[in-house]
């Protein structure tokens, strides 16, 4: 389907205000129902697509998951990715770097979580962090964080040249939203490990974090790696819109099983 994709693809250089982005826009569909058949046609044919990618081996797929704490970035992987054959697939969380991490540029571990070729890579949090909470907390001077736009743009075209597709979701929830789920996380028993008071005090940058984010959108949503804004306060819609651009993706990369290199008429197995 088209236009979930032209609707949430962010166009390089657009100037991005999230607060006229609607986090509850669903498109017309009223609810889970409506949008969970879809979702399981979707999902049989990314499975198919995987497994001639796999077979193909010469491009892979890179998809790089951001958002606010609580917006729903393992939900995605959860609901969107099921189906898919894990022998295909990595995910790959970035959390605060470990001393070898930060001992290397920016860039290091992102570059060798890099999909190989016939993969699917799947970025839970990714490279953009030093853009964000980098740049939210002043980790580094801004002397510093602001060349990285430039520097993640050239990677991923690096990246690109070599056969790597990426998509990058930012999941939009809006601050109520967040609110509800971290209080549903506290609520109940079996959402409560997930509970990180740390979360809690991020959330009074939630400003900051748009402004950031509004950046990373406008700087980094190129041709080769677009940035998409996903309307994500209703989880099934998420699922169902993130499907449709990865179907599509997946589509356009058109992976093809190889042609067999003998003569199948001719080959005789031994007995
Ligand atoms: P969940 O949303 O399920 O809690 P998570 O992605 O938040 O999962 P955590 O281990 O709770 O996982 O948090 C990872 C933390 O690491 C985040 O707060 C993130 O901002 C931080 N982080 C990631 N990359 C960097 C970085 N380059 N520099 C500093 N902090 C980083
Ligand atoms: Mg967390």
């Amino acid at each position: 389907m088209k236009k979930l994709y032209d609707h949430f693809l962010i166009k390089h250089g657009e100037r991005v205000h999230l607060k006229d982005k609607d986090a509850d826009y669903a498109a017309g569909l009223k609810n889970k129902e409506e949008a969970a058949e879809r979702l399981a046609k979707n999902r049989l044919k990314m499975a198919e697509l995987q497994r001639r990618l796999f077979a193909e081996g010469k491009q892979s797929l890179l998809i790089v998951l951001q958002a606010m704490d609580a917006g729903g970035k393992d939900g995605t992987i959860r609901h969107v990715m099921k189906g898919i054959n894990p022998q295909g697939c990595r995910v790959t969380n970035f959390r605060a770097p470990t001393s070898e991490e930060r001992a290397h540029d920016f860039l290091w571990r992102a570059h060798k979580a890099a999909p190989a070729k016939g993969m699917i890579g799947i970025f839970n949090r990714s490279h953009y962090e030093d853009v964000l909470v980098v740049r939210v907390h002043d980790m580094v001077p801004k002397k510093v964080w602001s060349k990285r736009y430039n520097m993640i743009n050239d990677f991923e075209a690096h990246l690109a040249d070599h056969g790597t597709r990426i998509v990058k979701f930012f999941l939009h929830i809006s601050k109520d939203e967040q609110k509800a789920r971290f209080q549903e996380r506290i609520d109940r028993p079996d959402k409560r490990w997930k509970v990180n008071p740390q979360d809690f005090e991020e959330r009074k940058y939630w400003d900051d974090y748009m402004k950031a984010f509004e950046d990373v959108l406008g700087k980094c949503s190129t041709k080769q790696a677009p940035w998409f804004v996903i309307s994500s306060d209703r989880k099934w819609f998420r699922n169902l819109a993130i499907s449709e651009i990865l179907v599509r993706t997946l589509e356009e990369m058109d992976p093809q099983f190889p042609r067999a290199d003998f003569d199948p008429k001719t080959l005789v197995i031994p007995d």
